[in-house]
């Protein structure tokens, strides 16, 4: 029998009752939000009309290392946490590579993926404000379905726009949301005035995620006791996903194993920067090394291909602007599978840390993505949902690397959510009717063009 069990649990006693947050040990801080009219950094007091008062002070905290976990939020992730970590013995034999392979696996909840960690506390956040309910906005449908969970634990109101071509094609998603409560609108809707301009201009538009994230938030600042929440990108989001970093790394020193390699797929930042926080710690502390790599699509490369400024998250351009790799905010990915790494920006810590070369990313084509999804089902077991399958795909492809040069590494990567929702891409895949589509360089040039001055 192997000496590394398969998988690792940790004890529910073993539940981090602290978030990390990495910006506290990072040299160059990210840089902060700025007021869209004055481009002067937010104050607490403007972020407050959108956000609530607990994560407003989250979000601007750069310096506070540890956040004390509210009980009933740890109560809430011992339903489906710890998440465990796996060694993927049959992939490895599978590809006959020395490399020990490990992925950590976030899928475990009706959500099906890592962003319930979050819902849950902004939830629990806007419960304590007296809020009567928050607005989103949903694309691939993980986050509106990880909200509408979390709303419904505490009692709240939960306002969903869902990008309107996600709506079309995914039923089933809207269907768990509406089975929690949600409202689900989908978005560009004549619910709003941003929406009714954009349908003014675009008339039928399938939607994008910059397009309802402007919805939702002009929902919520123009309803008493609404507030906006975002399940990605912000300094708070990754602070909560630091649960999955964690728990990873509590595990890895009970089985005395130090990853090599740390891999994660990148859509706004949220599993990354929390499945890497403690690691990336020790490294920008000088007391260990790691690989650290992001993962995106080739269609959507926000760090491969993208610029580091201050840009808008909105199409709208009513949010802040953050400092990070980004395409244009009126940058509009192909019709790819990978709905949830489909936002043209990232998160400001991550898009600082790649900038000060402390992490690495790739992109990938989406049907070598699906190739890997396959391999990996057929494999390990787990139908993996295709955002995750990028993260394997460079796995696989480091894992090939190791056998390639006859060397024994720790590789590990997150392995984000399920795929039970994206059936319709796996489909397309199966039919061999998947393509890749990668932008241009004139399209991009013509989207960075419009990123502000
Ligand atoms: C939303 C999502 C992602 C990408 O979001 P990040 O904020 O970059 O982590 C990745 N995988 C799954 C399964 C998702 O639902």
């Amino acid at each position: 029998m192997p000496e590394i069990p398969y998988k690792t649990y940790l004890s529910e006693k073993e539940i981090p009752t602290a978030w990390f947050n990495l910006r506290a040990d990072m040299p160059v801080k990210p840089a902060p939000l700025l007021d869209p009219a004055t481009r002067k950094p937010c104050t607490a007091e403007q972020l407050g009309h959108v956000f609530c008062d607990d994560l407003v002070a989250q979000e601007l905290d750069d310096n506070r290392k540890w956040f004390d976990i509210p009980g009933e939020i740890v109560d809430f992730y011992k339903m489906y946490r710890p998440s465990p970590l796996i060694r993927a013995y049959f992939l490895e034999k599978a590809l006959g590579t020395p490399a020990h392979i490990y992925y950590k696996f976030e899928g475990n909840n009706t959500s099906g993926s890592h962003k319930l960690n979050s819902s849950i506390a902004q939830a629990y956040y806007a419960k304590k404000q007296g809020l009567k309910g928050v607005t989103t906005e949903t694309g691939a449908g993980q986050w509106g379905t990880a909200l509408s969970m979390a709303c419904a634990h505490f009692g709240l109101d939960c306002r969903v726009y869902m990008v309107k071509c996600s709506y079309e094609q995914k039923p089933f998603r809207r269907e768990v949301m509406r089975t929690y409560g949600a409202d689900v609108t989908p978005s560009p809707s004549d619910t709003t005035e941003v929406g009714r301009r954009i349908l003014a201009e675009h008339p039928g538009t399938t939607g994008s995620l910059g397009c309802a994230i402007s919805e939702a938030v002009e929902y919520a600042v123009t309803h008493e006791g609404y507030r906006y929440v975002l399940g990605s990108v912000l300094n708070q989001v990754l602070l909560h996903q630091s649960i999955i970093g964690l728990e990873a790394h509590t595990a890895f020193k009970k089985l005395g194993v130090k990853p090599d390699v740390i891999i994660g797929c990148a859509g706004g930042g949220s599993n990354l920067g929390g499945l890497i926080a403690p690691f990336m710690g020790e490294k920008l502390r000088g007391e260990a090394d790691y690989r650290i790599v992001a993962v995106e699509p080739a269609s959507c490369p926000s760090f491969t291909r993208g610029k580091f400024a201050y840009d808008f998250c909105d199409t709208g351009r009513i949010c802040p602007l953050a400092k990070m790799y980004t395409l244009g905010a009126d940058f509009i990915p192909s019709a790819n599978h990978a709905g949830g790494l489909r936002f043209h920006g990232m998160s400001s810590i991550l898009s600082q840390l790649y900038h000060d070369r402390m992490m690495e990313a790739v992109a990938v084509e989406q049907t070598s993505v699906f190739e890997a999804a396959e391999f990996f089902a057929r494999t390990e077991g787990t139908l993996p949902a295709p955002e995750s399958s990028h993260a394997i795909r460079a796995a696989i492809d480091e894992a090939l690397r190791c056998k390639k040069e006859g060397i024994e590494e720790n590789i590990f990567f997150g392995l984000t959510g399920t795929g039970y929702f994206d059936l319709m891409a796996y489909a397309t895949y199966n039919d061999r009717k998947m393509s890749d589509q990668l932008p241009t360089d004139a399209e991009l040039n013509a989207s960075f063009e419009k990123i502000p001055q």
